[in-house]
């Protein structure tokens, strides 16, 4: 899961951290997804742990670093999890 378009002028990219067309740096963006993907990572792994609440917690992190389908669909999942436990979720 990789950056597909440039955010400024939409070229196709492959593994670019400088938009062959227009030149953007794209190192910032590439980051914050790598970040994003770290905490969904964080979010399974104590999902497979039994901690719902951490799990809930770094999805959430996830999602707000980068709002994608799968971010939202963990999130959705976590909480659900995290919701069994009988305690309330602690965000919104
Ligand atoms: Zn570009």
């Amino acid at each position: 899961m990789s950056m597909e378009k440039c955010p400024h002028c939409r070229a196709r990219l492959r593994e670019e951290r400088t938009c062959p067309r227009c030149r953007t740096d794209l190192t910032l963006a590439l980051d914050i997804e790598t970040e994003a993907r770290i905490m969904a990572g964080q979010a399974v792994t104590s999902l497979a742990s039994g901690d719902a609440a951490a799990a809930a917690k770094y999805a959430e992190k996830s999602k707000k670093l980068h709002n994608t389908l799968f971010s939202r669909v963990l999130l959705e999942f976590c909480s659900a999890a995290y919701t069994k436990t009988g305690t309330p979720p602690f965000y919104r």
